[in-house]
């Protein structure tokens, strides 16, 4: 799933190009993708759109007159792309917006589940579905997460990919803070001592900054990642073989040597079944 330096880097992108002309055609969109019928997709069509922001992983095209707002959430596999006039797009995108002079925004997902979603909302109707979002990831700083720490109890990745408690971290990127910062995916947020949440502080911010960067530069999931989906390679830091473990729905990549101490995490799940 794109998390916040992916969908950054794509806000980057698109922010100057969505805002260039009117939208002349709005929709269609796919039954599945399409969350909103009021105000219908028509609504947009001879309004121009302000540009394009971020809120954690999902972005929001408002219009110029500040009436109405397009909010897009990717999940897994959505993904938005800006054609020129006459550049060859998908047969049947799951969303589109056309604009004057017959440039295009489109959405596309890959696979037969729809998951990715579009709403055409009022500010007041966006900002309450992004009201239970916590703050943004990206500079989140110190004190802010030691508060965050000391509030619950739960694993480190946990919380990392809670977006109630931090906005715009998935399991690619906790996997890298997590590595960076040299903390156990399992370590409870209550023992973490002050020293430990400023590293972890510091590496949330160094990853994501890393994350944008190449991102902004193209560059794929193999070179973005050093220690997510890199099973059995050598560590950047110290060369010992990257472990995973499977934890609840997840799969989460570590460092034995440079994060757990040397031990092996247990697989929660099997232990889970033979118990
Ligand atoms: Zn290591």
């Amino acid at each position: 799933m794109p998390e916040l330096p992916e969908m950054e880097a794509w806000r980057r992108q698109l922010n100057d190009p969505v805002s260039a002309f009117p939208i002349v055609k709005a929709g269609p969109g796919h039954i599945a993708t399409l969350k909103t019928f009021d105000p219908p997709l028509s609504a947009l069509e001879g309004r121009q759109l302000a540009g394009a922001e971020r809120r954690a992983k999902r972005l929001l095209f408002p219009t110029d007159d500040g009436e109405l707002v397009v909010l897009v959430h990717l999940m897994t596999a959505g993904r938005l792309k800006y054609l020129q006039f006459g550049e060859k797009g998908p047969k049947t995108p799951a969303f589109q917006l056309m604009f004057e002079g017959g440039s295009r925004l489109v959405l596309t997902e890959a696979g037969a589940k729809k998951r990715a979603g579009v709403w055409l909302l009022t500010p007041e109707e966006a900002e309450q579905e992004l009201a239970h979002l916590g703050p943004e990831a990206l500079g989140i700083g110190a004190e802010r997460l030691k508060e965050i720490c000391a509030d619950e109890s739960r694993r480190l990745h946990s919380m990392l990919r809670d977006q109630r408690v931090i906005a715009g971290i998935g399991r690619a990127w906790a996997n890298e803070i997590l590595h960076h910062a040299q903390l156990s995916p399992y370590e409870l947020t209550r023992d973490v001592t002050p020293e430990q949440v400023e590293r972890l502080a510091e590496a949330i911010d160094a990853e994501l900054l890393r994350g944008l960067e190449l991102r902004e530069r193209g560059a794929n999931d193999k070179r973005t990642y050093r220690v997510h989906n890199h099973l059995g390679e050598p560590c950047y830091v110290c060369g010992m073989s990257i472990a995973r473990v499977d934890f609840e729905e997840h799969t989460i990549y570590y460092c034995p040597e440079c994060q757990t101490g040397g031990r092996v995490l247990k697989d929660r799940r099997l232990s889970r079944l033979l118990r």
